[in-house]
């Protein structure tokens, strides 16, 4: 299985250099030349396997470079108890009638994230040790808050890397910050910047082409790679849990071996819902994936009209993680189908590069509208959607998982559409405190302690133990730059970590 870039497909990269890497020179993103077949019988099969053994099976599609020995290496490690305060790793709660809730948050940092963060330094130490670079890999990161922090906890005191994270200085919840700014470990640097999540992409993006900063690291025996969801070892992980839930709805009864799913995913930078999509490809029965946004609803719009424009106003919501106008892995999305065309891609993202617009041809438009449903949810109506889930099911969602609720529901109605669907359930409703206690009681204590004991009272999740330890933490970062400070901050940053 080799790696082309949706900007270059003349390029062959093994699994090992593609997550080296990052991103492709000429700023493409790397996709597999092709998508691996998995059969109904096997997806089956990953029922009666633990985590860890279904993670390997899928890697081992993707990543045929590595040895089983290796990939286990990765995945038992990544996927163990230590990490995850679930012995399956993931959870599947059912909400309603056929309609379940699929907890990806029972990691270290209580988000999505940590999915794919947990086992991404494993495989991209392990991909140096294979090639043999002796470089030690610097990690930029722009995070909206949850990738940050899940990428600090994993690579924090890794032997050979080092990581930087920006962060938009009012574009993450309290929560979030103080998760950030108390990291521990010598190798971790963090850093807000005066924009939003799309200055911190746009910023770490240009850091990572520019030819110039790229020479004077390797001159310190240091390279750059990603934990941006634009990194293959991000997207890859996330496929393996809408196989593995498949799986496990067929062992518990709720589905029968190939009856078809909905997915629904709460969305930002299309990453996770892009995951769900590689598992249709690959085989898995799903029958429409449903894209859910908040107030920035620019993926709605494009979804429906195959018109992707920007140009329009940013909004700070509840639910930050999802406040993002430029959604890198739609990139890779269009590559697949348009066949893998990037004369194409070129075209469409320098368009969106120079004007903040694109329209996609027909054919696409219309493959766009079978694979996909898409709606949107303000604050106001998410938290309606909190308020009237509690009451009705006595479950707490957190504000993006809620999003997708109010999607799905609203989409059902509309549609009239019964197929049994899976709804990502990306983070705890903790660390957004304050909008889900809001939403549940009216309001929220100042204090986000305080607001930690409150939610305990209010849903039945137990407190995770890594929030509750932040209350002692000392903030050790709180540098805040300008979008045009960043590369120096890079460039003296690396110096110390
Ligand atoms: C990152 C994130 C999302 C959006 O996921 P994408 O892969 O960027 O689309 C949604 N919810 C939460 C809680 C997140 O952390």
């Amino acid at each position: 299985m080799l790696y082309k870039s949706t900007r270059d497909s003349s390029l062959r990269l093994t699994s090992a250099e593609a997550i080296i890497k990052g991103i492709s020179d000429e700023g493409g993103l790397f996709v597999p030349e092709s998508i691996p077949q998995m059969s109904l019988d096997t997806i089956v099969s990953l029922g009666d396997k633990t985590y860890p053994e279904r993670a390997a099976e899928i890697f081992k599609l993707f990543l045929d470079d590595m040895t089983d020995a290796e990939i286990r290496y990765c995945t038992d490690n990544a996927y163990s108890e230590k990490n995850f305060d679930h012995a399956s790793v993931t959870e599947l709660a059912e909400l309603f009638e056929g309609t379940y809730v699929l907890e990806l948050w029972h990691g270290p940092t209580c988000a999505f994230k940590d999915m794919a963060l947990q086992i991404l330094p494993y495989l991209l130490t392990t991909s140096m040790k294979k090639l043999g670079v002796d470089k030690k890999v610097v990690i930029l990161v722009a995070t909206s808050g949850d990738t940050g922090k899940a990428a600090l906890e994993g690579f924090a005191d890794v032997e050979g890397t080092s990581i930087m994270v920006f962060y938009p200085v009012d574009g993450v919840s309290a929560m979030q910050k103080k998760q950030m700014t108390t990291q521990s470990g010598k190798n971790v640097s963090v850093c807000a910047v005066k924009g939003n999540f799309d200055d911190c992409q746009n910023g770490v993006k240009a850091i990572f082409t520019d030819e110039a900063i790229k020479e004077k690291l390797s001159a310190k025996g240091r390279v750059f790679s990603s934990a941006n969801s634009i990194n293959w070892g991000r997207l890859a992980p996330q496929i393996i849990y809408y196989i593995s839930a498949y799986a496990d709805l067929v062992k518990n009864g709720s589905i029968k071996a190939g009856d078809p799913v909905n997915i629904c995913v709460p969305t930002g930078n299309f990453g996770n819902i892009l995951a769900a999509f590689y598992a249709k490809r690959m085989g898995l029965p799903v029958n429409k994936l449903i894209c859910a946004s908040n107030s920035n609803n620019v993926l709605t719009d494009f979804l429906t009209t195959g018109v992707y424009d920007r140009n329009r106003d940013f909004y700070t919501t509840v639910s930050p993680s999802m406040d993002i106008l430029i959604s890198s892995n739609l990139e890779r999305l269009l590559y697949i189908l348009t066949d893998g065309n990037d004369a194409l891609i070129r075209e469409w993202f320098g368009s969106l590069a120079s004007k903040g617009r694109y329209e996609v041809n027909e054919d696409v438009k219309k493959k766009l509208s079978e694979e996909f449903a898409a709606g949107f949810a303000d604050d106001e109506a998410c938290k309606a959607e909190i308020k009237k889930v509690y009451d009705k099911y006595s479950y707490t969602l957190d504000t993006h998982t809620a999003v997708a609720v109010k999607v799905y529901e609203d989409y059902k109605t509309r549609t009239g559409d019964e197929t049994r669907t899976i709804i990502a359930s990306t983070a705890s409703p903790y660390k957004f405190g304050t909008a889900v206690l809001e939403a549940i009681t009216g309001s929220a204590p100042e204090d986000e302690f305080e607001k930690v004991d409150k939610l305990f009272e209010v849903s039945s999740f137990p407190v995770p133990a890594s929030l509750a330890a932040l209350k002692t933490k000392a903030v050790r970062f709180d540098k805040t730059v300008d979008r045009a400070e960043m590369a120096d901050f890079v460039l003296e940053t690396v110096e110390k970590i």
